[in-house]
């Protein structure tokens, strides 16, 4: 098999340049799906490399063409472009063509051996009978390698980015059973996994690929508000503690900072101040600043002007700084899935960094409340459905606060990973001194009634 190996590595760095694959997973998802056996679902966040999975193999299967669904016309443009400098040819069917380009791409498809390697569709062309008529004649002849659906969540409603005419997709499934079908997303949650699975109609068993959610290098744990006399002051020792504040050997850009989450413009502001009095350099980060505030705020943080940013959730889309060493919540999360995401914006470096939820009852009442309120206000029965799932969500955090359970093995079960080696790497203070987890839920819970 070592022979086998090289050649991939050649056909690799042959046809896209690339001297090794960016991980393990990515090369074993592609040698799988190369098989052709079995459908595959790949889940590995963005930037990891899904686009490779099936272009590779793609290319490969040199008579054949992959057909590929994608969401948007912007995003087929870049894989085209992209696979275009590469001197692989792809092409689309799309609703902007003229008939003449359209022409064209379908000339190629019909000949006997096809130029074009991968195609690139929109979800509603599907179930257009042009394009119905195209893939049966293409299947007959046995030319489809593929059908490929990236940002699979999209076809489910639990996924944050739903189309309904990706819906159509899984009928098409069930008129073909003999193409493998790969389907791709970054999404990791279970739940929308599993219905991605049943809405697609993949083939069971399904080959599935997925980066586990475990990060070694997150120290996961819960403080309770209630149970301290100086919560600020535990706050800002915490910081303290974990940044190293005099450290300016660095580059300001690359020196330890941190993010504070809160749930309102006025926690953020007050955050902000009272850390500033004690010391730390503080900048609240929230909607209602104007955009040029926001901006300069954001910039500077990266920069590294000021080390902490007190922000509410609307921060952190698209910020990718390596030496965030610690986030901390201050109050309750909404959902694991969101604050799994928040509190992972610590440690990209893969440096030890910290994650604390500042816990409180005052907090935890707040969003119970609001959540409530979400349910009894909701118009519509699918609403009403939506609200529901936001509670559950949120209780799911509560029992993460409440329970002296490994942090990290709510993750994993949530994300539908093997249990994590938290227990041996002492990465939460559960699996650190549960003990101790177990006494300050006690005192939160006796201090409950008065
Ligand atoms: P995703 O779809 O998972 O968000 P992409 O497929 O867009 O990720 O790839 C992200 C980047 O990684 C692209 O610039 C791509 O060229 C690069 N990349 C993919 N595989 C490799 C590899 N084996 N070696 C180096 N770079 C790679
Ligand atoms: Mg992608
Ligand atoms: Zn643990």
């Amino acid at each position: 098999c070592g022979r086998e190996d090289d050649e991939l590595q050649v056909q690799l760095k042959e046809h896209f340049g690339h001297n090794q694959f960016k991980s393990k997973l990515q090369e074993q998802a592609i040698r799988a799906i190369i098989k052709r056996k079995e459908d595959v679902f790949v889940s590995m966040p963005t930037g990891s490399g899904k686009s490779l999975c099936f272009q590779l193999p793609a290319v490969l299967h040199k008579d054949k063409v992959a057909l590929v669904f994608s969401p948007l016309l912007a995003l087929m443009k870049d894989q085209i472009d992209h696979l275009s400098r590469l001197r692989i040819v792809a092409n689309s069917i799309n609703s902007k063509m003229s008939g003449t380009e359209r022409k064209a791409v379908i000339q190629d498809l019909r000949s006997m051996r096809p130029d074009t390697r991968l195609l690139y569709i929109t979800p509603e062309q599907a179930s257009t009978e042009n394009f119905q008529f195209l893939l049966q004649e293409l299947h007959k002849q046995n030319k489809v390698s593929y059908i490929i659906v990236d940002e699979a969540h999209c076809v489910s409603q639990w996924g944050h980015d739903f189309r309904p005419d990706y819906l159509k997709l899984g009928r098409l499934r069930q008129s073909y059973p003999d193409i493998p079908w790969i389907a791709l997303t970054a999404t990791a949650s279970k739940h929308v996994a599993k219905d991605i699975m049943k809405q697609l109609s993949l083939r069971q068993p399904v080959q599935t690929f997925k980066t586990p959610c475990f990060r070694r290098n997150l120290f996961y744990d819960v403080v309770f508000q209630d149970n301290l006399k100086d919560p600020f002051g535990h706050l800002s020792d915490f910081i303290k503690d974990t940044l190293n504040l005099g450290n300016t050997d660095l580059k300001p850009s690359e020196r330890d900072s941190g993010i504070i989450y809160c749930r309102t413009r006025e926690m953020t502001d007050s955050v902000a101040k009272s850390l500033s009095a004690k010391g730390i350099p503080a900048a609240a980060y929230h909607a209602g600043l104007n955009d040029r505030d926001r901006v300069q705020v954001q910039e500077d943080w990266m920069k590294g002007i000021f080390p902490v940013i007190s922000a509410t959730v609307s921060f952190g889309m698209g910020v990718d700084k390596g030496s965030v060493r610690l986030v901390a919540h201050w109050g309750v999360p909404q959902s694991i899935a969101g604050y799994y995401q928040e509190s992972g914006r610590a440690g990209r470096d893969g440096k030890m960094s910290r994650c604390r939820i500042y816990y409180s009852k005052q907090e935890r009442n707040a969003v119970d409340f609001l959540l409530r309120k979400d349910i009894s206000h909701a118009k519509t029965e699918s609403k009403k459905d939506k609200a529901k799932a936001g509670y559950q969500s949120f209780e799911r955090v509560v029992n993460y606060c409440q329970e002296a359970k490994c942090r990290h093995s709510v993750f994993a079960e949530y994300f539908g990973d093997d249990p994590p080696a938290c227990k041996s790497l002492k990465v939460c203070d559960v699996c650190q001194d549960k003990n101790s987890v177990e006494k300050m839920i006690e005192e939160f819970i006796s201090n409950l009634g008065s």
